[in-house]
């Protein structure tokens, strides 16, 4: 892992970073700013906040106390430059691909995806003007071949919903380098614990953190972290950040503000308009969430491996896709991206279809039956029948989720409890 910071490991940073103690009250967790509005000091102080020619909070669309120290956590964890958290993870996607997209112009986007990503970007994108081309994930010739005068970007998910799938980082952000745009990388699956996109050559990471990052499945909420890197000064191809912005008094983002160029648009401009805000309180569920991801994620990952170890052996289950079986085909991948542990979320075949695959959820007891993943609960869902309903059977295959399909989030249980809850409920099909 690389080093993020000079002194701190980073389970320190996860407990510490973004969250000093309050100046003004010594409060030692960090407060809840449940306010929309911040009093100018003068008529002069306020002209300087509205043309950014100061940092400081205006409006809470755009910064809030409670959510600038989430945003800080998150870009120190990810070892990136900034960061803007949005009021969900599907928010966070949007605004990320909004200061790099037009109408007409095109993303490259991995077709193993969170469900709910493949109808926002393969529908209603179009709605946008903006066209996504799905290409096969495990194949970064795919992407190479996919790049053309219009492309903008390539998006991928790391540890790939719903099923156990590691894409090859490096390889991808080689095209996206060589094609001359940024590799933004869905990264809530394996979350900065497991892995740090950036140190793989991806130029953005997106989160849903309404998942592991959060952590008990009572905040919805996701973010977009810039590595800083992205030459995007003197680029014509991204006129948002590299033209003059009449709105701003002509100011350049690329030029005025540097590598802070893509955060400063995604609040002074994407935020203020889109209004994609987290609140306050979600901020502060999901900054207390991350001090114990460190902790939670280990148990995760060696009760999932424990889970993905006795499936394999069941006379009813056809199949198991977890890369961190010897059996999986991302066996190798898994060990080079996600040395600590290959995540708690994957997918496994029951022998019976459609039908095994609703007995299954109705025998469980110990498993919740959830739209939801990345919670301390075990959770159980049947794609076929819920997230991935609205996809024709064609996509429902090429993401994973075909009809014998159940997709497990491992919580952080007794592990031998997990498994004799699973034990009895195949013994039910
Ligand atoms: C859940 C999820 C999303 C969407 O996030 P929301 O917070 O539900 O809007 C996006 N990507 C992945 C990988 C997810 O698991």
């Amino acid at each position: 892992m690389k080093k993020l910071h000079p002194e701190y490991g980073f389970n320190t940073l996860a407990v510490h970073s973004g969250t000093a103690p309050d100046p003004t009250t010594g409060a030692r967790s960090f407060p809840i700013y449940q306010t929309t509005a911040y009093v100018f000091d003068d008529a002069d102080h306020a002209a300087s906040l509205f043309n950014l020619q100061e940092p400081g909070f205006i409006y809470s669309r755009l910064t809030n106390p409670t959510v600038a120290a989430l945003e800080e956590k998150l870009a120190t964890l990810e070892g990136g430059r900034g960061g803007t958290v949005t009021s969900s993870g599907h928010a966070a996607e949007t605004l990320a691909l909004f200061p790099l997209m037009a109408p007409g112009m095109e993303v490259i986007v991995a077709d193993k995806l969170y469900g709910g990503t493949i109808n926002l970007m393969g529908k209603s994108y179009q709605k946008f003007g903006w066209n996504a081309v799905f290409v096969d994930t495990d194949n970064p010739e795919a992407f190479r071949k996919a790049v053309t005068e219009k492309t903008r970007a390539i998006f991928i998910e790391n540890l790939a919903n719903p099923g156990g799938v590691v894409v090859d980082l490096e390889a991808i952000a080689k095209v996206a380098e060589e094609a001359g745009v940024p590799l933004i990388v869905d990264n809530t699956m394996a979350t900065p614990f497991l892995c740090q996109p950036f140190e793989w050559g991806a130029d953005l990471v997106v989160h849903s953190t309404t998942k592991f990052l959060s952590g008990q499945g009572n905040a919805v909420g996701g973010v977009v972290i810039d590595s800083g890197k992205f030459p995007w000064l003197g680029n014509s191809k991204f006129p948002s950040l590299s033209a003059p912005s009449p709105e701003y008094n002509g100011l350049t983002f690329a030029e005025t503000f540097g590598d802070l160029a893509y955060t400063m648009y995604s609040h002074a401009i994407s935020l203020r308009d889109l209004g994609c805000t987290q609140s306050p309180m979600n901020a502060w569920i999901t900054l207390n969430g991350i001090e114990t991801l460190p902790l939670r994620m280990e148990r995760h990952c060696s009760n999932g491996l424990a889970v993905a170890k006795f499936l394999e052996k069941q006379a009813n289950v056809e199949w198991v896709s977890f890369a961190g079986l010897e059996s999986s085909p991302y066996f190798e991948l898994g060990k080079k991206y996600l040395p600590e542990g290959t995540g708690s979320v994957f997918t496994f075949g029951v022998k019976g279809g459609y039908e095994s695959g609703l007995k299954m959820l109705e025998a469980v007891k110990l498993f919740s039956h959830v739209a939801n993943i990345g919670d301390t609960r075990s959770l159980i869902l049947h794609p076929a029948s819920t997230t991935h309903r609205q996809l024709t059977e064609e996509q429902r295959i090429a993401a994973g989720a075909g009809q014998e399909v159940i997709r497990l989030s491992i919580g952080i249980e007794c592990v031998e409890d997990i498994i004799s809850d699973l034990d009895q409920a195949l013994n039910c099909l």
